[in-house]
């Protein structure tokens, strides 16, 4: 690993999902690429990813697909049931028929083995991995970005912040802090063999999510079976009182005491001394300033409802390279072309995201009454309402 600064076509800040899927595609393109990435290894901490096939297409694309679907689970099923009482509200078949109209399968697996396969083919494309390189700012110097780091100076044609929700670069752009929902989120995997009777077995070859009144507990399988992912999300009350320390295992515990047995059993397979606050930001007309862009969750981060953000982050490294092909360094014609095309898509998916969140998490009473006929009333096997999401656009559906 070649840690000294220099220069390259393209320096990436950051290297979690979206960081490595950019710098994976604009080396394949042939364009010379760095990843600076302020932790000392690459790695992700947290457990499952929900891989749409909007995602999964590009993956296919890329060659990394089989290797993909090796690592994690291709679920039968997406089941929504109500939390309350556990019944089946509806559900969407993930099998054959849903691979060919998206061309492209569902896949769950574990988020540290996506980045390991993306470390990986970017080093075979040759990316500069440097890791513990805190990366403090960028300006632009005529027809180079300069990244200014802690190991010093990177110069590149082109800079890509892709350094997540608390994006320093982002400061270069916009004044904006995230926003918090006053939801958080706990997460868990563990083996299977160490669940024992907490294992919802049923649930190994589902995606399932138990959605009720401010709460939610999804729920899957990881590593070809081997692992059992939970994740469990609420509103907490300690931060509707404006106190400092919220979203406690106190508050986890009293928010699903009134769900399910099913539900009530998922939240013993849980991590409990960490946690995550839930934050997304309102869209920004435009990601770019000189030689910098934005993309991933520096760009528009969303509430994590539609399981989308590393998708739409990998959605972007797909665009910024096809813009870029040929080893072409149009950079700013490449940077205007990209924002143009992922502005407006972008937005519409971190704005859909809190409205589904609000529809899983509508209180008890009319409200949850009238959302559970909607939902019992869809046909399984009708895809519209998913068609604007997973869908290669302009391509008809077969
Ligand atoms: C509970 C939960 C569940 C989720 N489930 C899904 C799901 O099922 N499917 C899905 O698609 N999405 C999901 N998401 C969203 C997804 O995790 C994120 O959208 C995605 O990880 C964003 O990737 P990113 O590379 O843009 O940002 P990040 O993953 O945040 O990576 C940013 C990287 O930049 C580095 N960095 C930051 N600042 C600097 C700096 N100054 N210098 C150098 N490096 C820096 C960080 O260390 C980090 O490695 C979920 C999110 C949550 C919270």
């Amino acid at each position: 690993m070649n840690a000294a600064p220099g220069s390259t076509d393209v320096v990436v800040v950051g290297g979690g999902i979206g960081g490595l899927a950019t710098a994976y595609a604009l080396a394949s393109s042939g364009h010379s690429v760095a990843v600076l990435e302020r932790a000392p290894e690459f790695t992700e901490v947290g457990a499952g990813l929900q891989m749409a096939p909007n995602a999964t297409r590009i993956l296919k694309e890329w060659g990394l697909l089989d290797e993909v679907v090796r690592a994690g689970v291709t679920p039968r099923r997406m089941v929504y049931r109500d939390a309350l009482d556990g019944s089946e509200l509806t559900h969407l078949d993930l099998d054959d028929g849903f691979v060919r109209r998206y061309g492209a399968p569902y896949v769950v697996m574990h988020r540290s083995d996506l980045l390991s396969i993306l470390a990986r083919a970017c080093e075979r494309a040759g990316v500069r991995m440097v890791p513990d390189c805190e990366v403090t700012d960028v300006v632009t110097d005529g027809d180079a970005a300069i990244v200014r780091s802690a190991r010093g100076e990177f110069r590149g044609g082109l800079a890509v912040g892709a350094d997540g929700l608390r994006s320093t670069l982002r400061g270069k752009l916009s004044d904006d802090e995230p926003i918090c929902s006053g939801y958080v989120a706990y997460r868990g995997a563990f083996p299977v063999e160490e669940l024992g009777s907490r294992l919802d077995k049923a649930a190994l070859d589902e995606v399932v999510a138990y959605i009720g009144p401010g709460r939610h507990l999804v729920q899957y399988a990881l590593r070809g079976g081997e692992m059992f992912n939970t994740v469990a999300v609420f509103k907490s009350p300690a931060y509707e009182r404006g106190e400092r320390d919220w979203g406690g295992p106190d508050e986890l515990d009293a928010a699903f005491a009134g769900s399910c047995d099913e539900v009530r059993q998922g939240i013993g397979s849980l991590w409990r001394d960490r946690r995550w606050p839930m934050y997304d930001r309102l869209p920004i007309p435009g990601w770019t300033d000189g030689r910098l862009v934005l993309t991933g969750d520096a760009a528009h981060p969303m509430l994590q409802y539609l399981a989308q953000g590393a998708c739409q982050a990998i959605e972007d490294a797909h665009v910024l390279a096809s813009g870029l092909g040929g080893g072409e360094t149009d950079w700013t014609g490449a940077v205007e072309r990209f924002e143009a095309e992922r502005t407006a898509r972008t937005a519409r998916v971190q704005n859909t995201a809190r409205v589904w969140g609000d529809i899983w998490h509508v209180d008890e009473g009319a409200g949850r009454m009238m959302r559970n006929e909607l939902f019992r009333l869809r046909d399984p096997r009708d895809y519209k309402y998913v068609d604007w999401l997973y869908a290669k656009r302009d391509e008809p559906r077969v």
